[in-house]
């Protein structure tokens, strides 16, 4: 049994996970951004806890974690939403606790080798994991291998540009694919839309834009259009770039998924004639909400199972 940690900006997750990657318990918590010992400790805590509503016996612990991470040393790295967590490491912290092998992997990593070991990715050779949620991250499984770039980092998939004269984003680009095509820029080209009487404005989400456009709203229905056009231009260079077999489909966005699908494969017919990308299949993720969770599990698995 893996005691799986999820450790994003806002919460931390943690969780009891088998090895067929089924969650037996979780309990989450809020992230303190300042206080890294604090957290390490009340992560120790919620393992304990979560271990003994499953009745089960750790074995190990998994950490995916918001990035960027360094996963060979176990390491924090510059964690924009976790300031006092930077350069600290929860793999040592926690092997010291819990006398046990710990591995640790950006989250979006992590969500991959999920979906590529017990998910939709099952029996595929290249898989491309996506998620679309309030930022674009996602990651590369080749042969059941993790992708790794120079140094063990992690490639930002959501940063690459699809349109340089976009919106400014806090990686120094315009226009990158997260900053046209994840959540927050869906309710950002809305409210440069919508007419000022637009009635839905106040606090709109990019949930409430995807059952306005199942609903017929015109304005929602041209927001879930631009939405589909930028996020079949990122996926479209994915298919250029790497001709996977899959790209495994996750997120918030993504749950309404079948809004932007079929505009997404048209643009991709018309835009990927160099490449066979009718074979690659755009699947959605099939773990849903505990995804990340399980991918925690999942690390240590990749790292330390047979
Ligand atoms: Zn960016």
């Amino acid at each position: 049994m893996i005691g799986a940690v999820d450790i994003g900006g806002t919460k931390i997750a943690v969780g009891i996970v088998d090895n067929n990657g089924k969650v037996l318990s979780r309990l989450q918590s809020p992230t303190d951004p300042q206080r890294y010992s604090d957290g390490i400790e009340l992560i120790a805590h919620m393992l304990r806890q979560a271990a003994r509503e499953a009745g089960a016996e750790l074995t190990g612990i998994g950490i995916g974690s918001t990035g960027p991470v360094d996963p060979i040393k176990g390491e924090f790295g510059d964690v924009d939403f976790l300031p006092g967590w930077r350069g600290k490491n929860p793999v040592n912290d926690l092997q010291t606790i819990f006398n046990l092998r710990v591995a640790l992997e950006n989250d979006g990593d992590a969500a991959a080798l999920a979906e590529a070991g017990w998910g939709a990715g099952r029996n595929r050779s290249r898989l491309i994991y996506v998620t679309v949620g309030t930022g674009i991250g996602g990651g590369i499984v080749i042969d059941g291998k993790l992708y790794r770039g120079v140094d063990g980092a992690h490639p930002e998939v959501g940063h690459h540009v699809v349109d340089p004269s976009g919106p400014m984003c806090s990686c120094g680009f315009r226009g990158c694919w997260e900053s046209l095509a994840a959540g927050p820029a869906m309710v950002l080209w809305l409210e440069s839309y919508a007419p000022a009487d637009y009635p839905h404005r106040q606090g709109i989400t990019a949930q409430r834009i995807c059952e306005l456009a199942l609903d017929g709203d015109r304005v929602a229905l041209a927001a879930v259009e631009h939405e589909a056009l930028y996020l079949g231009i990122g996926l479209a260079n994915l298919i250029n770039l790497f001709t996977p077999d899959a790209i495994v489909l996750s997120g918030s966005v993504m749950k309404s998924a079948p809004l932007f699908l079929g505009r997404i494969r048209d643009l991709i017919r018309k835009g990927c004639r160099f490449v066979p990308a009718e074979k690659t299949e755009l699947t959605l993720a099939s773990l849903g909400d505990d995804t990340n969770l399980i991918g925690a599990a999942r690390v240590w698995h990749y790292r330390f199972g047979s």
